[in-house]
């Protein structure tokens, strides 16, 4: 069974930027079973890209050429770009077939971002680490789209229900 690579704050640890967690294993069945069939891949790009926990809140400025800085003006960009490569080494080592990350983060926001003015306002667009999966084909979706997510990994494993419906 494929492997599914999971944003490290929503199976439960505490690597939110105010060291906190965004803990959703328990929204929905299909978690826990893959959980136990150990197909959830955690990783949390900010943390393994160099960033400590707690640390302050980033936000995109831009997305071509990408820059990400903090609440009080620090530039991030190095430490979000790495944690964006080992985020897809760490996908492609375990051959996962699609993330499910954070929506709305900077690293792990897959269609919306924070637009880069703190004030919680949005802008289309992926974050750093979500946007390196989707360019190496692997789908991601967010903790809103998990009925897409199950029918999806439904899909992967049982392709023949897919053209009996055709
Ligand atoms: Fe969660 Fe992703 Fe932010 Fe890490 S970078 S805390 S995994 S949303």
């Amino acid at each position: 069974m494929k492997k599914i690579l999971i944003s490290a704050c929503m199976y439960g640890q505490n690597v939110r930027y105010d060291g906190n967690h965004n803990n959703i294993m328990e929204q929905h069945p299909a978690l826990a079973r893959w959980h136990e069939e150990g197909r959830l891949v955690p990783i949390c790009p900010e943390v393994v890209g160099g960033l400590p926990t707690p640390r302050p809140a980033a936000e995109m400025q831009s997305h071509y050429p990408i820059l990400v800085t903090t609440c009080d003006g620090d530039d991030v960009t190095p430490e979000f770009l790495h944690g964006a490569e080992l985020t897809l080494e760490l996908a492609q080592q375990h051959d996962a077939c699609c993330a499910l990350m954070k929506a709305r983060s900077p690293s792990c926001g897959n269609d919306q971002v924070y637009s880069g003015n703190f004030d919680g306002s949005l802008v289309p667009g992926s974050g750093a680490a979500a946007a390196e999966l989707i360019r190496a084909g692997i789908p991601v979706f967010n903790e809103n789209q998990l009925t897409q997510l199950v029918q999806f990994i439904d899909e992967q494993e049982h392709p023949e229900r897919t053209f009996a419906c055709l």
